[in-house]
This record gives C-alpha cells, sequence and structure tokens, in this order.
C-alpha cells in the first residue's frame, strides 16, 4: 500500500542512569534503522518513545544522592536524549520534513503531565468495565517517632533470609539463594533508608489487572502472529501463557508516579505502578505528538488516529516494538491485554477480542526483539557499572562507526560481545577498506580525469554494463528483502557486498592504467566501469543511510548532490539513469582509521580519572571473555572495591628472566622484552620503561609478570602479558624483582 501508516515503537529507557552500549544494540539503533528504511520507501511513520521516569529505583537513586526524584530524572532525560540524537536517530524534527501527514516522531517522558492524564483515563476506563479487582495485603510499613509513616515498597527493605540466613535479603526476594518468599517471612526487617525506623506489618489495599481474563484472546493473538514472530518472542510468550496468567498489581504505596484518579483518601499515597503506565507511553506520547505538532494534519489532533486505529474499511497501522530479550512478555503479552481492555471497555458488551474492528486501536504486528550485547562476555547493565556508556563513546567516537559496528554485530539470533580490538578491526579493515575506499577511489580517480569539466564522468557511459547493474540490483533486491524482515546484519552485509562488488569492479578495470591513453583498445571498457563506480557510490549513499545517516549525506554531497539524502526514495538507489552531477572540491575520506593503542591509552587514562567506572574500563581493556560469575561477586563498598578470592586466583603471576631488551621501533616510551618464562619460546611483552630503566639494567633481571592477559598489539607488536612494577605516582617507578634466584615459570602466590 503506498504511504503505509508505520508506527515505530522504542522500548522506554529508565531514567536512572545513562545509556549503554548494550541499550542501543537492543533497543535504540534498530528501530531508527528501521524507521528512516520505511520513510524511503514512502511510508508514513510516526517513532514514539520516552524515558520512562517513575518507580522505585528511582526513588531510591534520589534518597542516596540527596536529589528530588524529578532533579535525577531530569539529569538522564536531557543525558540520554542528547546521546540519541548524537548518535543520528532521528528524533528531531518532530515533523517529517515531508509534510505532517507522513508522521515524525516523539521523544516525551512519563512526568509529562498530559501522560498522566491519558493514564488516568485509561485506568478509569478499564475500572470502569470492571477489568480491575480489589485486594488485600500486608505490607511493611514504618513509623516515625515524631508520627506519622509510610508504606515500604520492597525494595525498601531489607532483613535476614528465611531461606538461608544471609543479611541483607530484599522484601521478597534474596540476592544470596535466590529464594523468594511473602513479606511476612522475612526475619528482622528493617528499613533501607532508615534502619532505626520502627518497622511493622499493615494491610493495605491494592487494585489488579484482570490479566487471566485475557488469557484466551492472548492465546488467540500468539497463534495469529505465530508465522511473524521470531521463535525467540514466539517461546517467551508461550511459557507465560502456559504458566496461567493471574491478576497484576496496578496499585502501589509510593508517592513518585501517577495518582490514582479517585478521591476517596484511601487512594492517597498510592499510585499506579510503572508497568502499568510506562507502557501506555505508546499510545499517550502518539496522541501527545498529535496534540502538539499536528494542527496542519487534516484530522489535527485526532492524527494519532490514523497510526493507532483500525480504519472503516480494515486497514491495521503496522506496529513494529523494538526491544531487548527481557522485555518481551510485556509487549506481547501484558500491553496486548491492555489495548483489548481499552478495546473492550469502549464496546457495548465490554467484550474481549484479538481481532481489533474499525475505529478499534491496533494489536502489535511485530515484535522484533533483539537479545543482548555483551561486554567482553559479561552483560551490559545499569546497576552493575559495567558497561561502556553511550555519551562519553560519543565525545571522542564518529557516531556512524558505532552505528556500522552494532549493525553489522547486532544481537538478533543470539548474544553478541562488544571488545574494543574488534571494534578498531571491523571498523578499519571492513568499514574503511572495504566502503569507505572505494568511494574514495572513484572521486579522486573523477579528480584526475578532467576537472575543469562539470561531470568528468559524463563522456565515459557508452557502454551498457547490464551484467553489472544487475549484479548490484541483486545485492541491493537482498539488502532490502532483509531489511523487510528487520535482519539489520544481514542487510548491512549485502549493502558492504555492492561495495566490495565495487572494488572487484575498479580493480579489473585498472581506469589508472587507461585513462591517459585513449587510443588503447580497453580504454572504453575501463573508463565506462569506472563511470558506472560513481552509480555504484551514489546507490551506496542511499543504501548505507537507515545504517549510517552522517556519512551517506557526506558522500551524497561528495558525489556533488546538494539536497537531502534522506529524502530520496529508497529504489532511487539503483535508478540508473539519475541524472550526473559532481562536486569539484577535492574528497576528504568519509571516515577515520582508528588506532588500538591510542584508544587503550585512553581507556586507560580514563581509568584513573575516575574510579567509579573502574570495573567497567578493566573489563574493557581485557577484551576477553570473562565469567559472569566473578562480576557477580564484585562489590563496591565506600570506595572499595573488593574482589572475590576466586577472581584473584583467576589471575596468573609467574616469574621469569628478562634475556634481551629492544626499544620499541614505533613507540617512543616502549621496550620490546624477550622473556623466559620457562617455556620453549620464551615470550614477548611491550612494558613502558623507557624512562626508567636502560636496556642493560634489564637484561638478566627475575621478574615477576601476568601469564594470562589476554595478548594485544602494541603499535604493530604483540604484548604477550605485563611485567609488574610498583609506582609512587611521583615519576618512582621500580620492576618487581625476585628476592632468591627461581626456575623461571614459578608461579607466585
Ligand atoms: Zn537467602
Amino acid at each position: 500500500m503506498e504511504g503505509e501508516h508505520v508506527l515505530i515503537c522504542v522500548a522506554w529507557p529508565y531514567a536512572n542512569g545513562p545509556l549503554h552500549l548494550g541499550h542501543v544494540a537492543g533497543c535504540y539503533l534498530p528501530p531508527d534503522i528501521q524507521a528512516r528504511f520505511e520513510r524511503a520507501k514512502g511510508n508514513r511513520v510516526l517513532m514514539v518513545s520516552g524515558s520512562d521516569e517513575h518507580g522505585t529505583p528511582i526513588t531510591i537513586t534520589a534518597e542516596q544522592d540527596g536529589l528530588t526524584p524529578q532533579e535525577v530524572v531530569n539529569k538522564y532525560h536531557e543525558m540520554n536524549k542528547k546521546a540519541l540524537l548524537d548518535l543520528g536517530c532521528s528524533w528531531e524534527p518532530n515533523i517529517d520534513p515531508r509534510g505532517i501527514e507522513f508522521g515524525g516522531s516523539l521523544f516525551n517522558r512519563t512526568s509529562d503531565d498530559d501522560h498522566k492524564t491519558k493514564v488516568q483515563g485509561n485506568f478509569k476506563s478499564l475500572y470502569d468495565a470492571g477489568f480491575f479487582e480489589s485486594k488485600t495485603t500486608p505490607q511493611f510499613y514504618e513509623s516515625y517517632e515524631q508520627g506519622g509513616g509510610r508504606f515500604l515498597p520492597d525494595r525498601y527493605v531489607e532483613g535476614t533470609c528465611p531461606a538461608c540466613d544471609s543479611e541483607g535479603a530484599r522484601g521478597d526476594q534474596c540476592d544470596s539463594c535466590g529464594a523468594t518468599y511473602e513479606a511476612l517471612e522475612l526475619k528482622n526487617p528493617r528499613s533501607k533508608l532508615s534502619p532505626d525506623a520502627k518497622i511493622e506489618i499493615r494491610d493495605t489495599q491494592h487494585l489488579f489487572y484482570q490479566l487471566n481474563k485475557f488469557q484466551s484472546a492472548l492465546e488467540k493473538y500468539s497463534e495469529d502472529r505465530h508465522g511473524v514472530w521470531n521463535s525467540n518472542v514466539r517461546a517467551m510468550t508461550r511459557q507465560q501463557l502456559d504458566a496461567e496468567l493471574r491478576p497484576r498489581a496496578v496499585t502501589r504505596d509510593l508517592n513518585w508516579g501517577i495518582s490514582i484518579p479517585f478521591d476517596d483518601d484511601e487512594w492517597s499515597g498510592k499510585c499506579v505502578y510503572v508497568w502499568f503506565e510506562a507502557v501506555q507511553g505508546y499510545l499517550t506520547c502518539a496522541q501527545i505528538w498529535s496534540e502538539r505538532y499536528a494542527n496542519e494534519h487534516p484530522r489535527g489532533e485526532s492524527a494519532w488516529e490514523n497510526w493507532w486505529r483500525v480504519d472503516e474499511d480494515g486497514n491495521v497501522p503496522r506496529h513494529l516494538y523494538f526491544l531487548g530479550k527481557d522485555n518481551i512478555p510485556f509487549h506481547t503479552i501484558i500491553w496486548p491485554a491492555l489495548v483489548m481492555g481499552l478495546n473492550a471497555a469502549n464496546s457495548k458488551e465490554n467484550e474481549i477480542t484479538f481481532q481489533p474492528k474499525p475505529g478499534d486501536l491496533a494489536l502489535g504486528y511485530n515484535v522484533p526483539a533483539m537479545h543482548y550485547l555483551l561486554l567482553a562476555g559479561g552483560q551490559f547493565s545499569k546497576s552493575r557499572k559495567h558497561a561502556v556508556w553511550l555519551p562519553s563513546f560519543l565525545e571522542q567516537y564518529d557516531p556512524d562507526t558505532l552505528r556500522y559496528y552494532l549493525s553489522i554485530n547486532m544481537p538478533e539470533n543470539h548474544d553478541t560481545d562488544f571488545n574494543w580490538p574488534d571494534f578498531v578491526e571491523k571498523v578499519n579493515s571492513e568499514l574503511i577498506a572495504t566502503y569507505g575506499n572505494f568511494v574514495h577511489r572513484v572521486l579522486t580517480l573523477g579528480h584526475r580525469l578532467d576537472t575543469t569539466s562539470s561531470d568528468p564522468f559524463s563522456t565515459f557511459e557508452q557502454l551498457e554494463l547490464k551484467e553489472e547493474k544487475d549484479e548490484v540490483e541483486r545485492l541491493f533486491q537482498l539488502a532490502t528483502d532483509s531489511l523487510e524482515k528487520h535482519r539489520f546484519k544481514e542487510s548491512l552485509r549485502h549493502v558492504m557486498g555492492i561495495a566490495q562488488y565495487g572494488n572487484q569492479l575498479l580493480q579489473n578495470a585498472e581506469p589508472w592504467k587507461y585513462m591517459k591513453n585513449p587510443d588503447d583498445e580497453g580504454y572504453e571498457q575501463s573508463m565506462s566501469s569506472l563511470a558506472f563506480c560513481w552509480r555504484i557510490a551514489r546507490c551506496l549513499a542511499i543504501a548505507t543511510n537507515p545504517f549510517m545517516p552522517k556519512s551517506s549525506q557526506k558522500l551524497w554531497n561528495l558525489l556533488g548532490h546538494e539536497t537531502d539524502v534522506q529524502h530520496q526514495s529508497w529504489y532511487d538507489a539503483i535508478h540508473w539513469a539519475a541524472p550526473r552531477c559532481w562536486n569539484s572540491e577535492t574528497p576528504t575520506p568519509l571516515f577515520e582509521r582508528l588506532d588500538l593503542n591510542e584508544i587503550m591509552e585512553r581507556e586507560q587514562g580514563l581509568i584513573e580519572e575516575n574510579s567509579e567506572s573502574k570495573e567497567d574500563i578493566t573489563h574493557t581493556v581485557k577484551g576477553g571473555k570473562k565469567k559472569k560469575k566473578e562480576e557477580k561477586n564484585m562489590s563496591t563498598i565506600e570506595g572499595i572495591q573488593y574482589i572475590d578470592f576466586e577472581t584473584f586466583m583467576s589471575i596468573e603471576l609467574k616469574t621469569g628472566v628478562i634475556v634481551k631488551a629492544d626499544d620499541h621501533p614505533n613507540a617512543d616510551k616502549l621496550y620490546v622484552l624477550n622473556l623466559d618464562d620457562g617455556t620453549d619460546n620464551g615470550r614477548t611483552i611491550c612494558a613502558g620503561l623507557k624512562e626508567y630503566y636502560s636496556i642493560q639494567e634489564l637484561e638478566g633481571k627475575n621478574v615477576v609478570f601476568v601469564a594470562n592477559l589476554q595478548p594485544r598489539p602494541l603499535r604493530g607488536i604483540t604484548s604477550e602479558g605485563m611485567i609488574l612494577a610498583a609506582d609512587d605516582g611521583d615519576g618512582g617507578v621500580s620492576i618487581i624483582t625476585l628476592d632468591k634466584s627461581m626456575k623461571p615459570g614459578s608461579k607466585v602466590r
């Protein structure tokens, strides 16, 4: 259908910390690629998301940092929104430049008053339709000496685990043994934030959403989506449905959130649960966008209905939900159950159905959920301080290199890893060597032809080159088909295949050999191929746009276009008769090469600057796989970072003898040391000791080294470990030597 309405729903980031690369790969980059692709195909795209700003993790951060919850969320909302824009995600402008009827985007927030009002309205509708039930449950309550008190959500309570007697167990769950229990069972309960307050158990009344009423409709919906959802989404949904849905609490005892829209005193001091309201943001955000930006739309404030309601002919707007795999049941069960509830509340008999009728709100078409991107083997997590943060990443690196790396490494079918050496490798030897170099060669060769002409290639398009066009079209179609199926990694591989094919063509045509000799036999063929390579580069500018918008625009301009490449239609990429143009300025490369050593030095420097992020940087520098168990056991207590015994024992320290020391050929501060480590071959270690030791002083020394550090290249030489040395921070450095002579390779404990 021409100009189909597509709603791109992006999981709402929790405003309790900065975004890290795991979030970007899982939730935030894929929808932007999809949105750009859909727009290029001529579809009407509305993209919605925003900061999820309520709930106890935020109030706990606020109380611990001496801030108000609003101050916490203001900080992270701004920071994360800026980072997403810096990454090139199309959250601005809010109105599609093609016109308001083509949609736009809004990155909103759940503390927005209009969101609150709309959620309260939906709450009432669902209540009136009879989908809530009321229950009284016991809950911890702290009372103050001066009078008053408050109910304590589970995260606010600590005590002794009833199962294993561990201290510091939470109100409903023990982190040590994993046991879950009823609040009443926790031993020695106390308030986490005011441990001296008197604590008791009081009854409290709450409303529950009757998910059980939707069980059958959800099962039918899930069967209906069978051929669309991927296997992971199907399996996780099945698992929850098989366990039978139960009523789920929608209210809780907390002030930070959306208040319950009832006047009775009983409901003061209570709010709506985050799960119930944040997920409604997909709907409220579309409505708010329409109220704030769509006054020029033919339907005005009702514009959102084009993206949400089934039209009179039964056409359903296509809803795509992008999220990480931990969030699947929220989008295949809970949110559909709320949408079905709202539709039922709107119908005469409150009938629940999985097939929305004209005028009803649409259910999700697909949930292209991602697996996890891991940081060198451990899962990225905000709470564990184990991450590479998006804002600081973007201060240093070209956003398109990250977009490339995360796309080509996207966790579509299984978890994938981020590590710096792999990032540098993929950028330098794939992105730059294949794509960057190809377009740079074409442009440079063009400039060598005849720079006085307004288009040096124009006279060379003599031969038809049918076979070549077919091949590019074939690859382009493959890339398109993959994008239709949300297979971003596969699609980008096909796009890179086009660049690779261009390189081959150039290599075979050897235009640099023929360009000065028009009388040679192969001249015409060679020059026609070169001219066609300009068209391949033009194709690449359009095809790379969803993935790497910034460099795609740069290429578009280098080719001589003055327009905005994102307004080119998708299939224009293979429109071979498109008018030519030319940019007479000397071309500059699309990307800068990355230097792993510089990156490692910078990351190392960050450790010293910021002890808070010590853990994640150490992980990053090591770059190898790491056992999950080790990270779990690391904890920070009052600024001291403890490691457990097992982690310590995993570091292999050994003795060795420096047999030979040489100057590093490419680095002023480094020596290349040959070490007798007790093995036949010995090992090479690069060490920054030049300022402190002469070669003569080092040779023959008995030293201690880390034997199981992942080998890494240091300016061209692979270093296989690290020599231990003491550093007084004041310019004094001394290597650790042995008191007695020992056999090389002896273990140090
Ligand atoms: Zn326990």
